[in-house]
């Protein structure tokens, strides 16, 4: 089964599916920008209703316990909009992480995801069905970055749920053997960003150890841009690993929103699929990153009912 913010739901339930969103964080109390924030939820459904338009059902909503997750404003998005949303377990950058992670050992954090995965988070019955998005700093782990990916592993091993990072280049391998060493199924590892590396190679080296990537920053063309997205896909399909990738928009801060005339959660639908398919990738190759490999991922069958 997989858990959302509404109970468990049958994987054949799921439909398509972005695979790191953010509908409620705050980035802003470290960054101190102005914008890097999503608190309202009026200000965030219509972006949603406008997504679900485009025949997106599901989300996995990847905001930290210290992004200021809101678990309770999710149930709320979920009750209005009917979008199924799984929330997620986890700690983010080092500058973000609280005080007590620096004596904590990694069992005592893995303690915290298992909670929150299995009995519920902030006094609430809701339960995260993700450990994300787990954390590392761009040129290498800082601070207690190492311990919370290992009490990910830990918890991924101990509860069958999946882990999804927040990865850049140079930590990726480490990452993925961090995980692999605590013992978790490859196939329950979700390498986030990859979008923003454009190397075929590279990619390739990720893949061959049996997880999966996330090209989950759709849309932000300042960094990236799409067709180069649609491009990389194209040569991952061409080597048969189409089970492997997944797709999202990574909105971080209302100001990407259509309201603030940004794609918001649009520019996977509106943008990168139609290249996909310009570039010859069939409908069915489509679904997988969109259906059949989110479901899977996610479903964790030691979850009943
Ligand atoms: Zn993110």
């Amino acid at each position: 089964m997989i858990q959302t913010v509404l109970g468990n739901i049958e994987p054949s339930k799921l439909g398509k599916t972005l695979a790191h969103e953010h509908f409620i964080l705050d980035l802003d109390w470290v960054r101190k920008d102005g914008y890097s924030y999503i608190f309202d939820v009026e200000e965030v459904i219509p972006e949603i209703k406008q997504m679900m338009a485009q025949g997106i059902e599901s989300a996995f909503e990847v905001s930290t316990i210290d992004m200021k997750r809101d678990v309770n404003k999710l149930k709320e998005i979920s009750l209005k909009t009917g979008l199924n949303i799984v929330c997620s377990t986890g700690y983010y950058l080092s500058e973000y992480h609280p005080e007590w992670l620096n004596k904590a050992s990694e069992e005592e954090i893995a303690e915290v995801y298992i909670k929150e995965l299995t009995s519920g988070i902030d006094g609430s019955d809701i339960k995260a069905g993700l450990i994300a998005e787990i954390a590392s700093s761009p040129k290498e782990f800082v601070g207690n970055e190492k311990k919370i990916l290992k009490a990910a592993g830990i918890a991924s091993k101990k509860t069958g749920f999946a882990v999804s990072t927040h990865t850049g280049r140079v930590n990726a391998i480490e990452t993925i053997e961090t995980l692999l060493n605590e013992g978790v199924n490859p196939d329950k590892i979700i390498i986030g960003h990859q979008d923003l590396i454009d190397d075929h190679e590279y990619h390739l080296s990720l893949l061959k150890y049996g997880v999966n990537i996330a090209f989950d920053t759709c849309g932000k063309t300042v960094y990236m841009k799409d067709e180069v997205r649609a491009l990389n896909a194209l040569k991952l399909v061409e080597k048969g690993y189409e089970d492997h990738l997944l797709l999202s928009n990574d909105v971080s801060r209302h100001t990407y929103f259509t309201s603030f005339g940004k794609k918001g959660y649009l520019a996977v639908m509106d943008s990168v699929v139609p290249l996909m398919r310009e570039y010859g990738i069939k409908e069915e190759i489509i679904n997988k990153f969109l259906i059949d490999n989110p479901a899977r991922i996610v479903n964790n069958p030691l979850v009943k009912e």
